[in-house]
C-alpha cells in the first residue's frame, strides 16, 4: 500500500529513533484512528491521527504543545517514542498508576511522570527536525 507524505516522513522519523536506541517497537498508522497511545505489554505504538486532531481540535494539547498540526503529529510521535525507550522503567513506574484516572482524567494523565517525560523529550527533539 502507499504511504501518504505525512505518513512516510513520520517513518523516518520513527526509523532514526528505532535504531538510535535499538528498539523492536513496531508502529501503525490510522488514518482514522481514534487511539495513540504505546503499548508497554506488546511494544507497540498505535498512532491514531483522528485521536491527535481530537485533542487538536478540543485544545486539549494546548498546555503540553502548541503550533500547527504537523508540528503536534510530530510532537505526539516523539512523546510515544520516548515511552517505548522508557519501556523498563515503565514497568515499575506503572504500579504507581491508577489507570482508571489515567484513562478518564485528562489532567491526571498529562501530571503522571512518565507523560511529564515524554512531553519534555518531545518539545527537546522537535527541534533535531526543524519544528
Ligand atoms: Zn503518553
Amino acid at each position: 500500500m502507499l504511504k501518504t507524505k505525512k505518513e512516510k516522513s513520520l517513518l523516518q522519523i520513527f526509523k532514526h529513533y528505532k535504531k538510535k536506541y535499538n528498539l523492536d517497537t513496531r508502529i501503525e498508522f490510522d488514518n482514522e484512528g481514534l487511539i495513540c497511545h504505546y503499548s508497554l505489554k506488546i511494544d507497540f505504538i498505535e498512532f491514531g491521527y483522528g485521536k491527535i486532531q481530537e485533542l487538536y481540535n478540543t485544545g486539549q494539547l494546548r498546555n503540553r504543545i502548541v503550533g500547527k498540526l504537523k508540528k503536534i503529529f510530530v510532537f505526539c510521535l516523539l512523546h510515544e517514542i520516548k515511552h517505548a525507550i522508557d519501556k523498563n522503567l515503565l514497568i515499575e513506574e506503572a504500579k504507581k498508576i491508577d489507570f482508571l484516572r489515567y484513562n478518564e482524567d485528562r489532567k491526571y494523565h498529562d501530571n503522571c511522570i512518565p507523560e511529564k517525560r515524554a512531553d519534555r523529550f518531545a518539545r527537546k527533539e522537535l527541534r533535531k527536525w526543524g519544528l
